[in-house]
């Protein structure tokens, strides 16, 4: 039996977690020079893993030793999309993105040394980006001075009393052409003039207005219509198109890297379980991008599954991607999994024993949890290694996708899983 307290006492931390640093901080090594860096570690306060060959749980990849400074950066909020491309590549791309109409003007391109990273409206379909060994980011960009930034105008025609207009909200989620806001309270009032507002100068069809967040069991947005009856969006990311009822389902922008992740995975041949397939939020741009055998996604939603269905068809993957409709913890099998994804928060810890028993002697569990910082990077290993019932497993991979709440992070931890022998 392994437990949380065999582990190594060099128990890893890794890139992007806050509290462990913001940025990646980590370091590859080969094995060559791992003495090095573990000496060079050690001197500057990093924690070195690497495999440990005597435990059950191997942490970092053959031959590379991740390491980390703890440094307690802070989460920074990432807000616009942009296209990081190496410096070589940049203005080539750029023109394209520019010529595609997809360049956020009223942000500054941002470079360093090595990168340039330009906004952008939508993300530029993914062979485009891979051509260009371009990645797609989230993240704080300046504006651009000289360019006027919608929120002026929506400000403008707002027929709302003058002192109310600087609370019109200068961010929003947009799906296609409906859009969600928050408001503040002394707005309510006013919501459906602010919602025409908005509607007239992003040229959309129905707004909403997001009155308690995402809750329950099917994760589920509270939302009021404000603007239009039509609530049915078809957003386009990355290529893919995601059809749904935006005043019923969720969809997480700040997950948009993690769903470009998946695009990128390379599993050829796969048979892969999508336990918390939601309208496809990843089986999706998996099944457009790779050559898995097949991906079962399954959704415990009613609404979410059709939309699920629709999207399958939508984007031309049915001979693929097989929708279940149905509470995960029924589906059949032992060892059929090549890669299980869990894409779910809170209490996904749950459904791991579900995972374990789909998963395959090898297979790669994409694991996600909302974490509080603090606990990070042993919560989620630990609840992990409770599951393994003398089994192993290596982690790839931990990585905070957002920050989900003040002090909380929403994290992913890709792990190879190893049977008992
Ligand atoms: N990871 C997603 C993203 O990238 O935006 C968000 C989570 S998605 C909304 C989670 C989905 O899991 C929901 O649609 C919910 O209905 C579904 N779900 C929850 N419990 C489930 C279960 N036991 N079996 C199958 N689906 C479930």
């Amino acid at each position: 039996m392994v437990g949380v307290m065999k582990l190594p006492r060099t128990l890893l931390a890794y890139c992007g977690l806050p509290g462990y640093g913001t940025s990646a901080d980590a370091v590859l090594a080969d094995s060559s020079n791992r003495q090095h860096i573990r000496e060079t570690a050690a001197s500057q306060a990093f924690i070195w893993c690497g495999k440990q060959e005597s435990d059950y749980i191997t942490f970092g990849l053959p031959g590379l030793a991740p390491l980390i400074r703890v440094n307690n950066g802070q989460c920074v909020e990432k807000r616009v999309l942009g296209v990081n491309i190496p410096r070589e590549n940049a203005e080539a791309l750029r023109k394209i993105i520019a010529r595609s109409r997809l360049l956020d003007k009223n942000h500054a391109i941002v470079e360093d040394d090595d990168y340039v990273v330009v906004p952008v409206l939508s993300m530029p379909p993914h062979p485009l980006l891979k051509e260009f060994h371009a990645k797609i980011v989230h993240r704080d960009f300046p504006n651009q001075e000289s360019m006027r930034d919608p929120i002026d105008d929506i400000r403008d025609v707002a027929a709302i009393p003058e002192e109310l207009k600087p609370l019109l909200p200068d961010k929003w989620e947009l799906f296609g052409d409906v859009a969600v806001i928050k408001l503040d309270p002394r707005l309510k009032p006013y919501g459906r003039q602010a919602a025409e507002a908005y509607a007239s100068v992003l040229r959309l069809k129905a707004v909403l207005e997001d009155v308690l967040g995402i809750s329950g069991r099917f994760r589920v947005p509270t939302t009021k219509v404000l603007l239009g009856t039509d609530t049915v969006a078809t957003h386009l990311e990355n290529g893919v198109k995601y059809r749904f009822d935006a005043a019923q389902i969720m969809f997480s922008s700040g997950n948009v890297e993690e769903r470009s992740r998946m695009a990128d995975l390379d599993c050829d041949g796969e048979v892969i379980v999508d336990m918390f397939a939601g309208i496809g939020y990843f089986s999706l741009p998996l099944a457009v991008y790779q050559k898995p055998r097949k991906i079962i996604a399954c959704e415990a939603n009613p609404i979410a599954h059709k939309y699920l269905v629709e999207n399958v068809k939508l984007n031309d993957v049915e001979k693929v991607v097989e929708p279940v409709l149905g509470d995960n913890r029924d589906l059949p099998g032992r060892n059929v999994a090549d890669r299980v994804i869990m894409g779910y928060v809170k209490t996904t810890h749950e459904f791991l024993p579900v995972a374990m028993r789909l998963l395959k002697d090898g297979g790669i569990l994409h694991y996600h949890e909302t974490c509080p910082n603090e606990l990070l990077p042993l919560r989620p290993v630990q609840r992990l290694v409770d599951n393994l019932h003398g089994g192993r497993a290596e982690i790839l991979r931990l990585k905070a996708i957002k920050s989900y709440a003040p002090g909380v992070s929403h994290i992913v931890m890709d792990a190879k899983i190893f049977r008992p022998s």
